[in-house]
């Protein structure tokens, strides 16, 4: 007969796989450099459809290892640098509390298709992804609203990578609040060749004199998303990291002036970029914006997608798993 740890591991799955997508900021206000050394943020967050999958296997010893396929695999890390990686470290202390200390080895496999180091919180939506699949392994409770608290240990995107929609996040970005959204929105982003640093653009906001705004919410964008005006949205959305992007790479002022005039309803530089997002009219669009940015030689890849999308979503497992 097999001794089983607890009583419920036959209950549990050994292997989870969890589905995340990819953050646009529909407006992103950002305040002086704190004392702390961030930034408080005002920033509208919609989730599109740009998706990683983060698998987890139950391993028979208690080692974590961790490998990435897809899209930009060779520059994510493979070790405990990587957010996924302390998303499972974490929720194994958290198992560790509630069932003694016993700790489960876990294979981590991250299938990336979200632009690594893009403005668009890939590793964030890993993170959030790994959390999901590892309370469901550890068979802790797997809401999004139970996960908040230990998102936000993980980094200030997680929490909204595991929610989805649109929300308003205060602070870091991690203090969330839904925001009503009629309608869908159509996007085209261009990636670059080369990713930026998030920090290295915050520094450059810092140097180039912070904003003159800082971290207001964006009240006319929010009634636009209500209304379902699409046009009031495209001319609400902006961006305080933009200017400090651009700095760090002139050549995206090309690639926005492009995507407009191929017929953007308007372009903006997404979160920390160097991602430029494109909000279309309609597919007809897309495809036109697409094709147009295709041609420069600064732009590594188009990608249309579709947003809100949700948030971290379990997908349903083999039979058996
Ligand atoms: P954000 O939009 O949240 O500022 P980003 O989308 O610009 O982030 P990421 O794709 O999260 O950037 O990558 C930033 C860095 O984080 C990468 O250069 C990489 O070294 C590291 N990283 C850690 N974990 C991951 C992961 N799971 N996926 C991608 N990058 C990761």
């Amino acid at each position: 007969m097999v001794m089983m740890d607890d009583p419920f591991d036959l209950l549990r799955p050994t292997t989870v796989t969890v589905r995340v997508s990819a953050k646009v900021n529909l407006a992103l206000g950002v305040g002086s450099r704190a004392p702390d050394g961030f930034h408080p943020l005002a920033t509208i967050f919609e989730a599109i459809s740009i998706y990683d999958e983060v698998t987890l296997t139950r391993r028979d010893d208690s080692r974590i290892t961790l490998t990435v396929s897809g899209e930009d695999a060779d520059q994510v890390p493979t070790d405990e640098t990587n957010l996924a990686w302390q998303a499972v470290d974490l929720i194994r202390n958290e198992c560790a509390a509630e069932w003694g200390d016993r700790r489960h080895g876990v294979d981590i496999h991250v299938d990336k298709s979200i632009p690594v180091a893009g403005g668009m919180a890939g590793g964030s939506a890993d993170a959030a992804g790994a959390l999901v699949a590892a309370a469901a392994l550890c068979r802790l409770p797997d809401s999004p609203e139970e996960l908040q608290p230990l998102a936000a240990r993980l980094g200030s995107d997680v929490p909204f990578c595991l929610t989805g929609g649109v929300a308003l996040g205060r602070g870091r970005g991690d203090r969330l609040a839904p925001v009503i959204c009629r309608g869908r929105h159509r996007w085209v982003f261009a990636t670059s060749t080369r990713g930026l640093s998030t920090p290295a653009v915050y520094r450059r906001f810092d140097e180039l004199g912070g904003s003159r705004a800082g971290e207001i919410v964006p009240n006319d964008l929010i009634s636009a998303l209500t209304r379902g005006d699409i046009d009031a949205v495209a001319d609400s959305l902006s961006n305080d990291l933009q200017a400090a992007a651009i700095d760090l790479r002139p050549e995206l002022e090309e690639v926005l002036t492009v995507g407009r005039q191929a017929g953007a309803l308007t372009g903006l530089v997404s979160g920390s970029g160097p991602t430029c997002a494109f909000l279309v009219p309609d597919a007809a669009s897309a495809k036109i914006v697409s094709a147009a940015l295709s041609r420069l030689s600064q732009v590594d890849r188009t990608r249309i997608a579709r947003g809100p999308a949700a948030g971290a979503q379990l997908l349903p497992g083999p039979v058996g798993s």
